[in-house]
């Protein structure tokens, strides 16, 4: 029997249940290209030298459920939070440096408020009527 990978702290997050599309964001897409709306996945790198408006997800595809590892942006995902993971798939695919709970939940809190303002300024005009973006679904703060 092969022994069980050590767990490691990473970031966790959920996609947005819809995003802003197109030049201006004016036209509403559901999750992203990859992942379904909601759908759960974990950040296993990022780019500090872009800002961090990147991201590096592990989650499973939209289309086959197979995990996969896909490049988002920040925005795209909500409620970042640390989590202990112990799936050997995610585990597999891990280019973090994070090593401790402390430095997960910095993170976290670090994406969240990128995710929330790349939400607000990304595009550079208003978001369209009856917009169901993450920054406009009602009871959302993100
Ligand atoms: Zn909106």
């Amino acid at each position: 029997m092969t022994e069980a990978a050590e767990p490691l702290w990473l970031v966790a997050a959920n996609v947005v249940l819809w995003r802003r599309y197109g030049e201006l964001g004016q036209e509403l897409r559901p999750g992203t290209k990859a992942f379904r709306g909601g759908a759960k996945v974990y950040v296993i790198d990022t780019y500090p030298g872009g800002a961090n408006e990147q991201l590096t997800a592990v989650g499973h595809g939209r289309r086959t459920n197979r995990w996969i590892t896909i490049d988002t942006g920040t925005r795209h995902l909500h409620t970042f939070r640390a989590q202990l993971v112990y799936a050997p798939a995610v585990l597999r695919r891990c280019g973090t440096r994070i090593r401790t709970r402390a430095e997960a939940e910095e993170l976290a809190e670090l994406l969240e408020r990128i995710a929330h303002d790349e939400r607000r300024t990304r595009h550079a005009a208003p978001h369209p009527g009856h917009c169901r973006c993450h920054a406009c679904l009602p009871l959302s703060p993100g």
